[in-house]
């Protein structure tokens, strides 16, 4: 760390601030031209009906390997895309691959594959972008119905401006297109917007779920979520379920879905739709 003295004021240089802002540079140039060039694709986690144990849905999820044959992963790239913009071409990007996606399914199956997708929509792009013309549009390219969609926001989506989410749930609502408040419990969204926001899902997170079953804290929490969403009228959904123990826990205290590496990880195209055909 260098200190210079400038009118009586002391600065300090982080060098090695200097080397992650370059770094985070690096990193937006090569998403970009990653962008660009169609090299991220997505890989499809199934979200589980815990009462009947099928996969009702598809979690899409983007995943990226540079021209070098590295593999990055969301926690690095998503917050180098939202700080740069490029959250908003990377968020239609993975709305049109996930819906093309599913419509390949239905031509599999001969018809309605019987799944839905979910798709994770950054505060920022809800922020920036027109969202109901963005999944309209993309419903019309594929032909899809809009309920076979569920877009996952997170909690700092609604804090900015809830008076346009709102209209903007709305839209969605009119199209069919369900709602999914993603990573619940860790954000800083009031209870009154649950109320007031037309959302249909919870999705209780990862860090209140997994380790449940040892300590008394979480388990509180995950009941107290359950019971709201089911006084509120909402659907729940449990991430990060990684035993068995865990999922019929979970659905015996009313969970509605589950989501986790004891069902299955983040798979490709061809072992996502080879869970779809062996359940129908
Ligand atoms: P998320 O939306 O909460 O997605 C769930 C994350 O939990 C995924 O991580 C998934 O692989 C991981 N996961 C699922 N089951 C388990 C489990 O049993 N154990 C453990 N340890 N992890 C599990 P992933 O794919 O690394 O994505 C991380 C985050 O990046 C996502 O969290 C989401 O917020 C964001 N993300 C991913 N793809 C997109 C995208 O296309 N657009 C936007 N805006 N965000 C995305
Ligand atoms: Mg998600
Ligand atoms: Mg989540
Ligand atoms: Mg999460």
């Amino acid at each position: 760390v260098k200190q210079t003295k400038t009118a009586g004021n002391t600065q300090v240089y982080h060098p090695q601030a200097f080397t992650l802002a370059r770094a985070q540079f690096a990193m937006e140039t090569a998403l970009r031209h990653a962008i660009e060039r169609e090299e991220l694709h997505l890989a499809y986690q199934p979200i589980c009906d815990l009462s009947t144990g099928k996969v009702v849905s598809f979690e899409a999820l983007a995943r990226w390997r540079d021209a070098d044959g590295r593999d990055h992963f969301p926690s690095d790239f998503i917050p180098v895309a939202e700080e740069s913009g490029l959250i908003v071409p990377l968020g239609r990007w993975a709305i049109d691959r996930a819906l093309s996606q599913l419509t390949e399914w239905d031509r599999r199956a001969g018809g309605h594959c019987g799944i839905r997708m979910s798709v994770n929509v950054s505060a920022i792009q809800l922020q920036r972008d027109v969202i109901p013309d963005v999944i309209e549009q993309a419903l019309a390219r594929t032909a899809l119905t809009g309920d076979r969609l569920t877009l996952e926001l997170t909690e700092s989506a609604i804090v900015g401006d809830p008076d346009r989410v709102t209209g903007i749930m709305e839209a969605l609502k009119a199209l069919g297109t369900m709602v999914a408040m993603d990573d619940f419990g860790t954000g800083y969204s009031s209870l009154a917007y649950l109320q007031r926001l037309p959302i249909d899902v919870l999705k209780i997170d990862r860090s209140f779920v997994s380790g449940m079953l040892a300590d008394r804290d979480k388990i509180a929490i995950v009941r107290a979520i359950l019971g709201l969403a089911q006084a509120l009228g909402m659907k729940t959904t449990a991430e990060g379920i990684e035993t068995v123990e865990l999922g019929q826990t979970l659905a015996a205290l009313g969970c509605t879905y589950g989501q986790g590496y004891v069902y299955a990880r983040p798979l490709d195209p061809d072992a996502a739709w080879a869970m779809i055909a062996a359940q129908a």
